[in-house]
């Protein structure tokens, strides 16, 4: 299809989103994806029956916009129950439970001021340190914050994380699929109203009177009568140049971290921890650890763990990762790598959504992604669909 209604740029969920929604309404939709497959962030690797995630691994049944779409598409019957695991901090060389961390005094003085402690206007790093105590903030729960949003709690917006909405009970309180979260992809680009294209880096995008034409590093030219960008915000910027020289600017104040994720699986008989969900890290070189444990498979487990950038090199990873797990190298029986691209979100966020949204109305353009209320898919996934029903009201 050379002309659709809606042109999609990235194929992330953000991206998917607006596909499903622009598909339902009756519109064609052309995705380009510059990877080799549609998912983004959601990565699941998969060898055989066995997979893990590089990226986004959990759902929550207060996933609204998420929940539509299973709905829309009949994909209940692929829910699948992550089991209940615990989630420990990696320090001194063990896992141990977080709350063995805690100083039990400072939190049973500083838990009551939650009642009246208001998120609003306060950093991660200044709400929590209120409600659980400073020394406990600093000592242990910074680490799942930094683990949460690979930043620095210090500047994260309190009033972004952890939001509360409302659930829907028929589902498990958190899920995945049963093929992994990137499965997803597919099952939504199965519409027939959808046609995608990988390996499709989009070079240059022109805006006209009847619409948009968007240039290819497959030297392609497509048009369409509207445009969704769904790229991280420095892609979205520097496309968006000759359309929005405003947008772009404003783009660019915004800030963002790569995390780089290597996941390994291994032989169940060569490990001696216990089953676990995750872990945080204090003192080292990963921000985090997510476990396949929580749906088990009969012989493999696997781990991902998201380091820092430019910390270690690949070797070293490696040789952390078989320390810490208490593995030989030679257990390992794959090892996959992923980088992505997270927005790093400053106190003041509001104001910029604000000024974003503003600058939108000056054109008709679906700007989607992991960056406006928050980076979880659910954020995606509703920004995705305001912004559609934005344009087709
Ligand atoms: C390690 C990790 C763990 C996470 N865990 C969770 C979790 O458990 N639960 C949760 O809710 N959220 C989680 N998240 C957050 C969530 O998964 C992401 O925020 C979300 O998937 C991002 O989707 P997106 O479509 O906005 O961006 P992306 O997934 O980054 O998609 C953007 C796409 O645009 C493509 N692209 C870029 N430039 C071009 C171009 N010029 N032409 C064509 N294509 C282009 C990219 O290749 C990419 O595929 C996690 C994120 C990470 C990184």
């Amino acid at each position: 299809m050379n002309r659709s209604d809606i042109a999609v740029i990235g194929g992330g969920i953000s991206g998917l989103g607006v596909a499903h929604f622009g598909a339902k309404a009756g519109c064609t939709v052309q995705i380009f994806e510059q990877n080799k497959q549609l998912g983004g962030a959601l990565q699941t690797k998969n060898k055989d029956d066995f997979w893990f995630e590089l990226g986004g691994h959990t759902c929550y049944n207060s996933y609204e916009t998420l929940i539509e779409i299973l709905n829309d598409l009949d994909l209940f019957r692929f829910v699948q129950l992550r089991k209940q695991e615990p989630f420990k901090i990696w320090c001194d060389g063990e896992f141990r439970s977080i709350f063995s961390q805690l100083n039990k005094l400072e939190l049973l003085y500083s838990l009551p001021r939650s009642f009246w402690t208001k998120k609003k206007d306060q950093t991660v790093g200044s709400f929590y340190g209120n409600i659980v105590g400073k020394n406990n903030f600093t000592h242990t729960l910074s680490n799942i914050f930094s683990a949460v949003s690979s930043q620095s709690a210090d500047e994260f917006p309190a009033d972004l994380l952890f939001k509360k909405r409302p659930r829907d009970k028929k589902l498990p309180r958190s899920f995945t699929l049963s093929d992994g979260l990137q499965s997803i992809a597919a099952l939504i680009v199965s519409h027939s109203k959808i046609e995608y294209k990988t390996t499709c880096e989009v070079k240059n995008i022109k805006h006209k009177t009847e619409g948009y034409t968007i240039e290819t590093n497959l030297g392609e030219t497509y048009s369409s009568k509207y445009l969704a960008m769904a790229t991280p915000p420095p892609v979205a910027a520097e496309l968006l140049r000759g359309i929005s020289p405003n947008l772009t600017s404003h783009l660019k104040e915004l800030r963002c971290v790569n995390v780089e994720s290597i996941g390994v699986a291994i032989d169940a008989k060569d490990l001696k921890i216990k089953r676990l969900s995750g872990a945080i890290a204090r003192d080292e070189a990963f921000y985090s650890m997510v476990s396949r444990d929580v749906v088990p498979h009969k012989q493999l487990r696997g781990f991902t763990f998201h380091f820092a950038t430019n910390l270690l090199n690949y070797d070293e990873k490696i040789d952390r990762i078989a320390d810490i797990l208490g593995i030989q190298q030679h257990s390992i029986k794959y090892i996959k790598e992923a980088t992505n691209t997270l927005p790093s979100f400053r106190l003041g966020h509001d104001k910029w959504l604000a000024r974003t949204n503003q600058l939108l109305n000056e054109i008709d353009l679906i700007l989607t992604g992991n960056y406006f209320s928050g980076m979880s898919i659910e954020d995606c996934l509703s920004r995705s669909k305001q912004q559609f029903f934005r344009l087709f009201r």
